[in-house]
């Protein structure tokens, strides 16, 4: 029998990877994990982690003028970009020291450096070479930017939370995830924002309620938007003042916008460079990993999970991939995840979440079997507070029981309510469910139990 180095050596150490080694080495797996960059992925380094506290930094804006309406006399206080940066890496530091002592104390080897496959079951980092029995990649994905005519000067999400100076004005290329939460951020900390968009509405993909009501809060807060652009026509050039980005407008006339700074917020690819996949005759299609159910590459020791095999690319996905793998081979407990009805949210601001089906699919699939209960409400805090925030809920069932098919929310806490509420579907619960459940008053949740 071949003696190979370890019995996995897992490629990425993001929140999928990282979730794989732990688990296996749990079942007494001999376990290593190559990391090229920092220790936790895109999510924890660059992503939703640092995303989140910026969101948090943003809403502080509204404070002082909120809290006049409660009798609090609080004057606009002065934001200082600097401080809230370095504070976010220095957190980002801590999660990273974090994620490595938990792989130590999993007896996970942590081989720092960029792996790349020398065939099936050889892994070279660096001048050492690594085998193994089974190899799991999580290698994640990376943002994609057009081929634009000076899309050199367009930074990235990544680069967005290494910002030398605050950009007075900012503008954001891209309606998806990224683009929309950037903008709420950028606008809540201060700058002038525009966002720039191909379609009519951002979130493309989203329930039509969600699109339309996130971008009108959205301008209602005061960002601008270029909707239905000819994104061909897109360019970017830099002079002395800063930035110029130039595109023909819905009706084909030019438009210029000038700004300090300008994100590509235009998607993310799978990251497969240089690794390889063609020594270990790892099979890709359409730029991302084959996998079957299990997470078996064409090649049935070879794993992929999380965003290199574009399934649903999101981190809550990519650990349970990570887990199901490691109970399926080495806790020999098969385990299967569905990659239907995931809750997911747009941290923009008005927040957004949604689980199942959007009202137009609902109808794609069951056509006039499908009923909507919706409502849209000014939040009672805003009573006093001032503002016209609206908070809208949205139930799409289906058939004479009324089963739940999908749930949508934009307003306050729409993720944390989401997430409880999503139970309903899991569970194929039935809007008499909902109707059965008491509600918490006064809330704004306590709409998904009470609309008639
Ligand atoms: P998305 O795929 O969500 O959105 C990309 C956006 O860029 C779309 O609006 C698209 O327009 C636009 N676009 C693409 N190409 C061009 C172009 N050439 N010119 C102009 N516009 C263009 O990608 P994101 O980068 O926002 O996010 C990537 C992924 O990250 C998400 O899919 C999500 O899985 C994950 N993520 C999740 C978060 C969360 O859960 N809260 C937060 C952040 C990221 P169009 O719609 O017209 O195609």
């Amino acid at each position: 029998m071949t003696k190979f180095d370890y019995d996995l050596f897992v490629i990425g150490a993001g929140s999928g990877g990282l979730a794989a080694s732990k688990l296996s080495a749990s079942y007494g797996a001999k376990v290593a994990i190559a990391e090229g960059d920092l220790v936790g992925g895109t999510c924890v380094i660059s992503g939703c982690l640092p995303k989140k506290l910026m969101v948090y930094a943003s809403h502080f804006s509204h404070f002082p003028q909120e809290a006049a309406g409660y009798g609090w006399e609080i004057p606009q206080g002065k934001f200082n970009w600097q401080k809230l940066r370095d504070a976010v890496q220095t957190e980002v530091k801590r999660l990273n020291q974090l994620h490595i002592s938990f792989l130590e104390k999993n007896h996970v080897e942590l081989i720092s450096g960029f792996a790349s496959f020398v065939d099936p079951h050889t892994i070279v980092v660096g001048d050492r070479q690594f085998t193994a029995e089974r190899i799991l990649i999580a290698v994640g994905g990376e943002a994609f930017k057009p081929n634009l005519k000076g899309i050199e000067y367009a930074v990235t999400s990544k680069e967005m939370f290494l910002l030398p100076q605050f950009p007075r004005r900012f503008a954001v290329i891209g309606g998806g995830y990224i683009g929309t939460e950037f903008a709420g951020i950028m606008h809540g900390l201060g700058a002038e924002v525009t966002q720039i968009i191909r379609d009519r509405f951002i979130l493309r993909g989203f329930d039509e309620d969600i699109r339309t009501n996130v971008q009108e809060g959205m301008v209602n807060h005061g960002i601008n938007f270029h909707t239905c652009i000819d994104s061909n026509s897109l360019s970017i050039s830099q002079h002395e003042q800063g930035l110029t980005i130039s595109f023909n407008d819905g009706e084909g006339k030019p438009q210029t916008v000038e700004v300090d700074e300008v994100l590509a917020a235009t998607g993310r690819k799978p990251n497969l460079t240089n690794l390889h996949l063609e020594l270990a005759g790892v099979e890709v299609v359409n730029k991302a990993i084959a996998v079957k159910e299990d997470s078996a590459t064409n090649q049935p020791h070879i794993f992929a999970i999380g965003d290199c095999t574009d399934r649903v690319n999101l981190t809550p996905v990519a650990i349970a991939e990570g887990r199901a793998f490691a109970d399926t081979v080495y806790g020999h407990k098969p385990q299967y995840i569905s990659h239907n009805n995931i809750p997911s949210a747009v941290f923009s601001q008005p927040e957004a979440a949604t689980v199942g089906l959007s009202e137009f699919t609902a109808r794609e699939l069951y056509g006039n079997r499908v009923k909507v209960y919706k409502t849209k409400f000014r939040p009672m805090f805003h009573s006093l507070a001032g503002g016209d925030a609206k908070t809208m809920i949205k139930i799409i069932v289906v058939g004479e029981e009324e089963r739940v098919l999908g749930l949508q929310m934009v307003g306050k806490d729409a993720a944390e309510i989401i997430q409880g509420m999503s139970l309903v579907i899991t569970m194929g619960g039935c809007k008499k469910d909902l109707d059965n459940t008491m509600a918490i008053h006064p809330t704004s949740a306590e709409e998904f139990v009470t609309m008639i």
